[in-house]
């Protein structure tokens, strides 16, 4: 059944059902002109959306519905752990060629429910439109304490550079997605690991809850457009410079071997490629090894250093395997 069988009022009371997952916040969920929710004393509330479009984000003959639910939603979650946050909210607005089945939009929000039913966040609304390009946009609400908001603006000299988890798995993803050959050449086991990072991300909402509950990170955010361009962001804001090394960037076995059969370099896909929706954080000097056990003792994958910040003047400088000077990494920027 095409979506312009049952119109925007009949594919929405189809997808309301089931959205509520931790009730004691919801006054009034989809339905309404405005969803009405309860705030908590005392909090701030973070508000962050993030639009993905077919054609540019993401290829609809490539992702499954499910799946781009799932990663619409990650996105946004993933600002939220960005922030030290804890996610509440979500509002869904979906821009759909009329000829979109039911089906596809009803799978689209099985995969948004996935996640938002594991972090218990609601989705409280959102906007349905015709357009003939795909455009998904989602609108997330969190809360956090005054005192453990994390922003990019902290880093001070000295402090050292750290990421959560592998980086360069969701550009090997892509890579796999669209060069055909690689698809073939590479194991399976391989092959799905690296598209499941690429095609599904997990927002790092317990590395992030554990970071902000040791209060010593200095400067946090997600990363979105690659660890070469993003660290940029936090010496912007925090009015620093950054050191990176090249030979401490952690990248998975999975991409290493996709890089060799691609003949492209696994550390280009962990410092340029985008989507790996990791954490990149700042520690004081002394604090590494605090970070690492307690990942370790928590069981949260992979935390490494990966430079240090530096003063402002020295500006942002990669450096390689010999000690020498890399000239700066690109970042993804969409009008350039
Ligand atoms: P209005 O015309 O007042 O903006 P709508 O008819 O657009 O209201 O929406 C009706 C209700 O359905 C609202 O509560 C809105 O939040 C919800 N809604 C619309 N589209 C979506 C969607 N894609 N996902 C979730 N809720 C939606
Ligand atoms: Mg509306």
């Amino acid at each position: 059944m095409k979506i312009s069988e049952i119109g925007e009022f009949g594919l929405i009371k189809r997808l309301a059902g089931g959205t509520v997952f931790n009730q004691q916040s919801v006054i009034k969920g989809i339905g309404d002109d405005a969803a009405v929710l309860a705030v908590s004393r005392g909090k701030l509330l973070l508000v962050s959306c993030d639009m993905m479009v077919d054609g540019v984000h993401f290829m609809r003959e490539k992702i499954s519905p499910f799946k781009l639910g799932h990663k619409a939603v990650a996105v946004n979650l993933s600002d939220i752990a960005a922030m030290g946050g804890i996610p509440r909210h979500v509002l869904v607005s979906m821009a759909l060629p009329p000829s979109v089945t039911v089906i596809e939009v009803e799978d689209m929000f099985s995969g948004m429910k996935s996640l938002l039913s594991r972090w218990s966040v609601n989705l409280v609304g959102g906007d349905t439109v015709k357009s003939q390009t795909m455009t998904i946009d989602v609108t997330i609400l969190g809360e956090a304490d005054p005192g453990s908001v994390l922003t990019r603006s902290g880093a001070r000299p000295g402090d050292i550079i750290m990421v959560t988890g592998y980086l360069g798995d969701s550009a090997a993803g892509l890579e796999i997605l669209v060069d055909e050959k690689l698809c073939e050449k590479i194991s399976g086991e391989d092959r799905e690991a690296l598209l499941e990072a690429h095609l599904m991300p997990v927002p790092r909402l317990e590395q992030s809850r554990l970071l902000a509950g040791m209060g010593c990170v200095t400067a946090m955010m997600d990363l979105s457009d690659g660890l070469g361009g993003d660290i940029k962001h936090i010496c912007e804001n925090s009015g620093v410079g950054a050191k990176l090394f090249l030979d401490r960037l952690p990248y998975s076995g999975s991409a290493a071997r996709a890089a060799h059969l691609a003949g492209k370099k696994v550390t280009d896909w962990a410092l340029n490629g985008g989507e790996d929706y990791e954490l990149l954080f700042t520690v004081p000097p002394g604090r590494e090894e605090d970070v690492k056990d307690a990942f370790a003792g928590a069981g949260l994958g992979p935390v490494t250093a990966v430079g240090v910040i530096t003063e402002s003047e020295a500006g942002v400088k990669l450096v390689g395997t010999e000690g020498e000077i890399i000239p700066p990494a690109r970042g993804f920027n969409h009008f350039k």
